[in-house]
């Protein structure tokens, strides 16, 4: 059951994709580079190995960015709905996956709060049960 595949896409739902746990990495991060590229006090990311993912609809949709100072920040979007979609990490090794983007519900929680000390003051969360980092 855990290992079931889930299915994601983007807003308008042209890109569609498929992700199979058990995942790499699934947690929260209150960084200032997640919160332009998500718009919001956090961005929550699941990442997997590459062969855990595939896309299922609308890859030719996609565009990257690349943040050029960053060693591996990066977005894909939808340039039809312009929303984010998941995006293979530069050494391509992972698929870094951004949660809300998931249609069906995960098995599992977000286990942490990245970068916890770069919140933004107005940030009201009550999820002190997870470990914060930095
Ligand atoms: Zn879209
Ligand atoms: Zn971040």
């Amino acid at each position: 059951m855990s290992d079931q595949e889930l299915h994601g896409s983007c807003l308008c739902k042209n890109v569609r994709y498929e992700v199979r746990p058990p995942f790499l990495r699934f947690s929260h991060c209150y960084c200032s580079r997640c919160r332009k590229a998500t718009g919001g006090v956090r961005a929550t990311n699941i990442a997997v190995p590459v062969d855990q993912f595939r896309w299922t609809q609308g890859e030719e949709l996609i565009s990257r960015y690349d943040l050029p100072e960053a060693k591996s920040f990066a977005r894909q979007i939808c340039t039809r709905c312009k929303c984010p979609v998941p995006h293979r990490s530069r050494d391509g090794q992972r698929v870094i996956v951004p949660a809300g983007t998931l249609d069906d519900e995960p098995a599992t929680k977000p286990a942490a709060h990245g970068h916890w000390s770069s919140r933004v003051s107005w940030v009201a969360v009550d999820e002190s049960d997870l470990p914060c980092s930095e």
